[in-house]
């Protein structure tokens, strides 16, 4: 005889993996400089073409109250959760900024996620 839990387990399999969460980047968890300071590192110049081209062509995902301001030279920034084009990522609005004015390198897998989305659309 068959339980519940294998029934719904199978019904879960016949549906396929779940998609994993998006996973988030670029949210400050407090409003020290310092931290956002730490995460500068080094990119090369196609790791920022992929990176900021990947943020253009995302789309929000979830719209916060407020405008958040650059947690380094204050400039205002956006109100809204972005997620990337492949779904994998969710990263605060005009994220680029970061990048762009700053420096700030995202997260080593966004990184890796950006060119490889990049060259994907380049090969296709
Ligand atoms: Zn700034």
């Amino acid at each position: 005889m068959t339980s519940d839990w294998e029934k719904r387990l199978a019904e879960r399999k016949a549906q396929g993996a779940p998609k994993p969460e998006p996973r988030r980047d670029g949210f400050w968890t407090c409003a020290r400089d310092e931290e956002a300071r730490s995460a500068i590192f080094p990119m090369t110049d196609e790791e920022i073409v992929a990176i900021v081209s990947y943020m253009e062509a995302s789309t929000a995902h979830a719209q916060c109250l407020g405008f958040a301001n650059c947690r380094i030279c204050n400039v205002r920034l956006g109100t809204a959760d972005m997620i990337t084009p492949d779904g994998k990522w969710i990263f605060p609005e005009r994220r680029e900024h970061y990048v762009l004015a700053h420096g700030v390198r995202p997260d080593d897998d966004f990184v890796a996620d950006a060119l490889a989305w990049r060259r994907k659309r380049k090969d296709g």
